[in-house]
């Protein structure tokens, strides 16, 4: 079942949208910190973790465990990859960990769980930004937002395949978080009386498109990029 998740979210207005700030600690050896402006609900992670038929989401890594599950990048790329901190991640709160350091913006990482063990894959965002004034959805999450908080990110195929110069290419949530804007909870109203069965849906879409979005980059084909 597919999120529904149309709300344009503005992330200016709704990062920090946790009661515990875990956005800040995140993403604070990495990104600038961002103005806390509303607060609304925040699904628990607990509760979503606990129902999800895909078992495991991002189970705790390490700085060796992370360089390892790069499937697309070189020997050197992967010893120059700078590495997000690692303590103040919440790991239950994630189907994929994400990341991107402000000294080479254009370059991303996501690492996420896939039959007991991490993998992990680089990209490159296109330098050009979509028009601003217009709404784009993140093909990972499915969240409509502000155009300019959804990049094209190119990733090289592994193997041979990448050494050939073939790439797959996807719009994602330019700061690779789209674990926290999913569980941004929706109103309650008649039509969503349970707002975190909806971030549970949202979280197990996002799981199987990451799943079906690395598999592309491995040339493995999946069922579950719908
Ligand atoms: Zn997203």
């Amino acid at each position: 079942m597919l999120p529904s998740c149309t709300q344009a979210f503005d992330r200016d207005a709704v990062l920090h949208a946790n009661n515990t700030g875990q956005w800040n600690l995140d993403h604070a050896t990495l990104l600038p910190p961002r103005r806390a402006v509303i607060r609304p609900g925040y699904a628990d992670s607990e509760a979503v973790a606990a129902v999800n038929p895909f078992g495991a989401r991002v189970e705790p890594l390490t700085v060796s465990e992370i360089r390892r599950s790069m499937i697309n990048a070189t020997r050197g790329e992967i010893e120059r990859m700078p590495l997000p901190g690692l303590l103040e991640v919440i790991w239950s709160t994630r189907e994929y960990l994400g990341w991107i350091d402000p000294r080479t913006p254009l370059r991303g990482h996501l690492v996420h769980w896939r039959e007991g063990q991490p993998v992990g894959v680089m990209l490159r965002a296109a330098e050009g930004r979509m028009s601003p004034g217009i709404s784009a959805q993140c093909s990972l999450c499915r969240t409509s937002q502000p155009a300019h908080q959804v990049r094209l990110f190119s990733a090289a195929r592994a193997g041979q395949a990448g050494r050939d110069g073939n790439s797959v290419a996807t719009y994602i949530c330019a700061d690779l978080a789209c674990s926290h804007i999913i569980r941004i909870l929706p109103p309650v109203s008649e039509l969503q009386p349970e707002p975190a069965a909806v971030v549970t849906s949202r979280a197990d879409a996002l799981l199987a498109r990451v799943t079906a979005f690395t598999a592309g980059i491995r040339g493995v084909e999946t069922a579950s990029n719908g």
